[in-house]
């Protein structure tokens, strides 16, 4: 029998490079669910499609097929069989996906895909939603967290490492808005499993927030 560990938490939080360390130390797949809800956004950008109009979302979010392979241990995304990996990372998917992932017709396609997913392999996932709706039976669920200061920090630095300009104040404004759609969507809200263990790495490197989550699959594999 296979392990599922769930990583939910709010944008910035670390999620990602910490469920990198941990599926590398217990060589678990790692599932990005936030890229899938980005390349369907890109579809639905790519089509053009009226953010507001919910019904034209659902109608086409049919298009897209969205799946996901391992290239190296990476996880690649294809839309439509088309690599879309260096292609989800702006600020104008980031937005788009944050509206589009409210709607409930992109939500079931994509939660089917990472279902199947968690039933076949031992997984390390991140998300929004993992602990209370994709894998509410996981082994192990962290909800992972930071200040909104530290969260636009470290964007603001990781953006600025790629030579990216842009303001710590705009990125703390985008966070926050983000965040505020996440947790006040009527469907699949942003919110800890009442099973989850809160982690605050705001004062915590990735490596000390990976340990921890190792930590808890060590005690629960006893
Ligand atoms: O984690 P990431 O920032 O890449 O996610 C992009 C957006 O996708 C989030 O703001 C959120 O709206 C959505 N998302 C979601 N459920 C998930 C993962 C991401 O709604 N499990």
């Amino acid at each position: 029998m296979g392990m599922n560990i769930a990583i939910d938490g709010p944008a910035g939080a670390g999620k990602s490079t910490i469920a990198k360390m941990i599926a590398k130390k217990m060589e678990f797949i790692y599932v990005d669910t936030g890229a899938m809800y980005r390349a369907m956004a890109l579809f639905l950008l790519r089509c053009r499609v009226d953010p507001q109009n919910a019904e034209q979302i659902g109608e086409m979010c049919e298009q897209a097929d969205i799946t996901i392979r391992y290239e190296n241990g990476e996880q690649i995304v294809l839309l439509n069989g088309e690599n879309v990996n260096g292609l989800i990372r702006t600020q104008e998917v980031s937005n788009m996906a944050s509206v589009s992932s409210a709607h409930p017709k992109v939500r079931a396609k994509l939660v089917r895909l990472q279902q199947e997913l968690a039933a076949r392999e031992s997984v390390v996932m991140d998300g929004r939603d993992i602990g209370t709706c994709v894998l509410p039976d996981a082994d192990v669920k962290v909800y992972l967290t930071a200040s909104a200061a530290v969260r636009a920090k470290r964007r603001y630095d990781e953006l600025m490492a790629k030579g990216v300009g842009c303001s710590l104040s705009e990125i703390e404004a985008e966070i926050e808005e983000r965040d505020r759609r996440d947790m006040t969507r009527e469907i699949s809200p942003l919110r800890q499993a009442e099973d989850a263990v809160l982690i605050d790495s705001s004062d915590m490197s990735a490596q000390e927030a990976a340990e921890a989550v190792i930590a808890l699959c060590n005690a629960q594999a006893l």
